[in-house]
């Protein structure tokens, strides 16, 4: 029988026969990672050292399977979602496998969000959309695991509702859960950067146990990737423009009906129908706005696509999904989502709609602010 050993960034067996398949390591990274006592995949050292993902495939039937074994198992769920793609990072039916087990949902990127933002009012919108969805959380907490807020808070919540049992964090690829976990594996052992984290969803492959005082774990499990995250359809320099990574500075434009708002040349707002108001985006900073007539607008991105109009970079094009329209009928205060994005506000009736890559979800929401 031979050794087996553990990817101490994603959990994966290693092996060093396939190269394409997940967990290889080189035969020579091996004996130095005994060395060393740090035993990666390549795949994670890659993403450690290069910030460089490779591809690998989890498929959602893994994923509802180890849903299932979370159901069947007496502990604390903690559900991580990204405060910036709420909709994008709900998991699909959680409600039907958390059971009677405790639920905990920590909004992240926190920081990401204005400042504007009142706190105590974002918890109550989380705690009215994760009803809509069957999920009854005992607690609601915002975190930036980045900038390690309210970590603290959130270990002696955990504490507090655990009582003994097992914790298993669970989340959609992408909503910071390994920056998270290596927060508080740092504040619980003074080791850093114990798993892998990415800018690029789908990183986090198996389980990975932290042991607790009392002898109980805490549980990574991996995130199911969510095809209709932006994520998926950009190259990495175009994330890092599209995908907030600081402070929102929310710009507020006065249009008029048949005008649209072009955000970079990655997704589109018309304003169809309605009286001149306000609409304020809520987007990364770097990410640049065109204004133009609607009656123009097709022909303004067929022209401009790739130069003016960026990401995607001239070169991307060829591999750029089409935009998709979405019309929407808007009565109150509403928030039109483009997944993995951001939003925009709108303060009045009226009819737009919203374009996105083929694959984006583009949904409408009561607005948030
Ligand atoms: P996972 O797939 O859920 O494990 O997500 P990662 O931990 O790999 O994080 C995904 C991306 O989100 C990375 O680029 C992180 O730097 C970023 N991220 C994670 N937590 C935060 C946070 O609290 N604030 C901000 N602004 N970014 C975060």
């Amino acid at each position: 029988m031979t050794e087996q050993w553990h990817c101490i960034g994603c959990g994966v067996t290693i092996q060093t026969t396939d190269p394409n398949e997940l967990g290889y390591t080189p035969k020579a990274a091996i004996e130095k990672g005994l060395e060393n006592e740090e035993m990666y995949c390549q795949r994670c050292f890659r993403l450690r050292h290069y910030n460089e993902i490779q591809d690998v495939a989890l498929t959602d039937n893994d994923f509802l399977q180890l849903l299932n074994e979370i159901g069947k198992t007496d502990a604390l769920i903690v559900n991580v979602v990204d405060i910036f793609d709420f909709n994008g990072s709900l998991i699909p039916g959680l409600h039907r496998f958390v059971g009677d087990n405790p639920i905990i949902m920590v909004g992240n990127k926190v920081d990401v969000l204005p400042k504007s933002l009142k706190k105590p009012k974002l918890i109550q919108w989380m705690k009215e959309r994760a009803f809509e969805e069957g999920l009854r959380p005992v607690e609601v907490l915002l975190t930036s695991a980045k900038k390690n807020q309210e970590i603290t808070r959130l270990l002696a919540t955990i504490e507090q509702y655990r009582k003994g049992r097992d914790v298993y964090i669970v989340g959609v690829t992408n909503v910071g859960k390994s920056t998270l976990i290596n927060q508080i594996i740092q504040q619980a052992t003074g080791v850093k950067e114990l798993i892998t984290t990415s800018r690029f969803p789908g990183t986090t492959l198996d389980k990975i146990e932290i042991p607790l005082e009392d002898g109980a774990v805490m549980i990574d499990t991996p995130g199911i990737i969510h095809r209709h995250q932006m994520a998926h359809y950009l190259g990495k320099k175009d994330l890092k423009i599209v995908a907030p990574q600081k402070e929102i500075k929310p710009k507020t434009y006065q249009l008029q009906p048949q005008q649209t708002l072009f955000l970079g040349g990655i997704a589109r707002f018309d304003f169809i129908k309605g009286e001149k108001s306000s609409f304020t985006a809520y987007l990364a900073n770097d990410l640049l706005i065109h204004r133009t007539k609607l009656e123009k607008a097709d022909a303004f991105y067929e022209k401009h696509v790739g130069r003016l109009l960026q990401p995607p970079a001239e070169d991307e094009l060829a591999e750029f999904p089409e935009l998709v329209r979405f019309e929407f009928s808007i009565k109150e205060r509403s928030d039109l989502v483009f997944a993995g994005l951001g939003w925009i506000t709108i303060t009045k009736p009226g009819v737009i709609a919203g374009w996105a890559p083929k694959g984006v979800n583009v949904v409408i929401r009561k607005a948030l602010i």
